[in-house]
């Protein structure tokens, strides 16, 4: 192609609106343009880009056996309602009414709508294994749509859905598309973990994210040093922790404080002069109208999901300024352990093992503007008995380990996901199969995403310098861009067509930078484009017989004899291409 004839609308300015390098950098090369709040126009490059991504993830899918199909985009409400997921969803789904009065979703994922497809047609065991996918418009109306095309409200999914009739079959598609996704984002050219996530209904290692490293990445990883065991902090399991001898003897008795107006952990601390690592938090969850108490140590964080995990409760949210004045007689943050599972209005207690490890330590009095010091653990409130339970329900921290191995942590994006969902859909839409003997089951599913947009703002988030993009050769708009100083000269001319159609010709993706523009300007946009291979056809190079040739990552050009010189770009490709 010619650049002349393409619209690259590069920008010397780094735009106000972008915080992040891949952002400002797609719009400055012109890639993208913004449209509204989370909503881009891909321009011809970033389009080439993208449409390159798309045929990588095709082709990984179709070799791993899935089978590519297109469901609208439009999704009758009533498919959301069959599963609950529409309250699940809520704002961050767009629906509206259409002229009839029905009202439709816009796809913010399609689990619904494959799963009434395959519940239609698919009767037998023997039509299984299948595994769909699509590549797609999604659109969420995410609360903070930010970082260009890293959170959008609308984008382009890869999105797989697979349905078995044994755990073995499931198993074996999800390797599949584990495997299929690590050769997908190698071939990007990106670098990446697969880290354990939140898993599913069928518990176990059911969930992996992939995750490039990168420090705009929204998740936190949570890893060993070497990385042989990686988990998003919403997952990351940690070693119990060993019994805190702590400020305290744990021989004193309990002394209540009076503590008026303060309510929150630093504000107590301030207060009392202590430390959030010696409070004892105490949060109460409304789980199928009953109350659950979780406590966790001043300074570490509840994470939601596992404390759903532990107590196997499939709904849970915060109890409300009622319920905890009910149950613990005072104002909310006042709330401590004691006396509630005995009090017989509560229906579990969940204590995290750091908690169960203190010594003594601070918390609520169940009295409005009281706290009480030395809080023993088994002494005060319960670490046995029915009600009671002691687990990991909080996010990793600083000094954690896992298996005796320090944790680190790193952030990242994630690109793409694989779930194991079991029989959440299918039972409820109906997707069965007769096995051998005509007895019905639900189909086990499986399900894998993956964010096209986000594989190329992570590229180019992971490869740029301070003059613009470093793109990778499979994903780049091209792999190379011819350059013709003064084009004016014929025989400067001359040479550059010459390659760049004997490029063409061999297969190559090319650009010719035919402008009427100076040196200067070709270089900077050659270089904020970030195309992977470079080659200067100059007048004084030509006199010696020479061309230059440079990789984006290279310092300085090699020069070439100019009839070497397709040879030689040919051979670089090829020796990218192969990483
Ligand atoms: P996140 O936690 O980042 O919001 P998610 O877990 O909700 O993502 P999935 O439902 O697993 O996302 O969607 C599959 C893939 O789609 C993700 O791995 C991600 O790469 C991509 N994706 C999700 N939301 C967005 C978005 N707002 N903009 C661009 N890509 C997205
Ligand atoms: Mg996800």
């Amino acid at each position: 192609m010619r650049y002349s004839k393409l619209l690259i609308p590069t920008v010397k300015e780094v735009p106000a609106e972008a915080e992040i390098p891949s952002h400002q950098l797609m719009i400055r090369a012109g890639f993208i343009r913004k449209l509204a709040s989370g909503t881009y126009t891909y321009l011809p490059l970033g389009f080439r880009s993208l449409r390159k991504i798309a045929e990588i993830v095709r082709q990984e899918m179709d070799a791993a056996g899935a089978q590519e199909i297109s469901m609208p985009i439009l999704q009758p409400i009533e498919l959301w309602q069959q599963t609950g997921r529409e309250a699940d969803y809520g704002p961050t789904m767009c629906k509206f009414e259409d002229r009839h009065g029905r009202v439709n979703a816009l796809a913010p994922t399609a689990e619904e709508v494959v799963t009434s497809l395959v519940a239609a047609e698919v009767s037998s065991y023997k039509q299984l294994p299948l595994n769909l996918y699509q590549i797609h418009t999604k659109f969420r109306d995410e609360f903070r749509p930010r970082f260009g095309v890293l959170r959008s409200r609308e984008f382009l999914m890869k999105d797989a859905y697979s349905f078995h009739a044994s755990v073995e079959s499931l198993d074996e598609t999800y390797r599949a598309m584990y495997d299929a996704y690590c050769r997908i984002f190698s071939r990007c050219g990106l670098k990446y973990v697969a880290v354990e996530a939140e898993s599913g209904p069928i518990g176990g290692s059911a969930s992996h994210e992939f995750m490039v490293p990168c420090s705009a990445g929204e998740d936190v990883i949570v890893h060993t040093e070497d990385y042989s065991y990686a988990a998003n902090i919403e997952k990351a399991e940690i070693d119990p922790a060993k019994r805190d001898p702590g400020p305290g003897t744990g021989n004193s008795a309990m002394e209540e404080v009076r503590t008026p107006n303060v309510g929150s952990i630093e504000a107590v601390c301030k207060f009392l002069g202590t430390q959030p690592r010696d409070m004892i938090k105490t949060l109460l969850y409304q789980s199928e109208g009953q109350v659950l108490v979780a406590l966790v140590r001043g300074d570490h964080e509840l994470n939601e999901n596992k404390l759903a995990h532990a107590a196997g409760a499939a709904h849970m949210e915060l109890a409300g300024e009622s319920a905890i004045q009910h149950v613990t007689g005072a104002a909310v943050g006042f709330a401590g352990p004691m006396g509630l599972v005995e009090g017989g209005k509560i229906a579990r207690l969940v204590v995290d093992h750091s908690v169960a490890a203190m010594a003594s330590g601070v918390t609520g009095a169940n009295r409005t503007d009281f706290h009480v010091k030395n809080v023993v653990p088994g002494r005060d409130f319960p670490l046995e008995g029915e009600k009671v339970l002691i687990a990991d329900i909080r996010n990793a921290v600083e000094g954690d380990t896992r298996g005796g191995k320090p944790l680190k942590f790193s952030r990242g994006i994630e690109v793409g996901h694989v779930f194991k969902l079991g029989t959440k859909y299918s039972e409820k839409l109906g997707a069965t199969y007769l096995d051998e003997q005509g007895v019905s089951h639900p189909c086990l599913m499986g399900c894998y995403g993956i964010g096209v947009n986000r594989i190329l703002a992570s590229a180019i988030e992971m490869g740029h310098d301070d003059n613009g993009c470093v793109l990778p050769v499979n994903i780049a708009p091209f792999e190379a861009v011819v350059v013709p100083l003064n084009a004016d000269k014929p025989a400067v001319r001359d040479a550059a067509e010459r390659i760049y159609s004997e490029l063409l010709a061999g297969g190559a993706d090319v650009l010719l930078d035919d402008r009427d523009a100076r040196p200067g300007v070709k270089f900077k946009d050659a270089d904020l484009i970030g195309l992977p291979l470079r080659i200067v056809v100059g007048e004084r190079g030509l006199k010696e017989g020479m061309v230059e040739i440079k990789r984006r990552t290279d310092e300085k050009p090699a020069l070439v004899p100019v009839a070497q010189a397709v040879a030689e770009a040919r051979k670089i490709l090829q020796e990218m291409k192969q990483g």
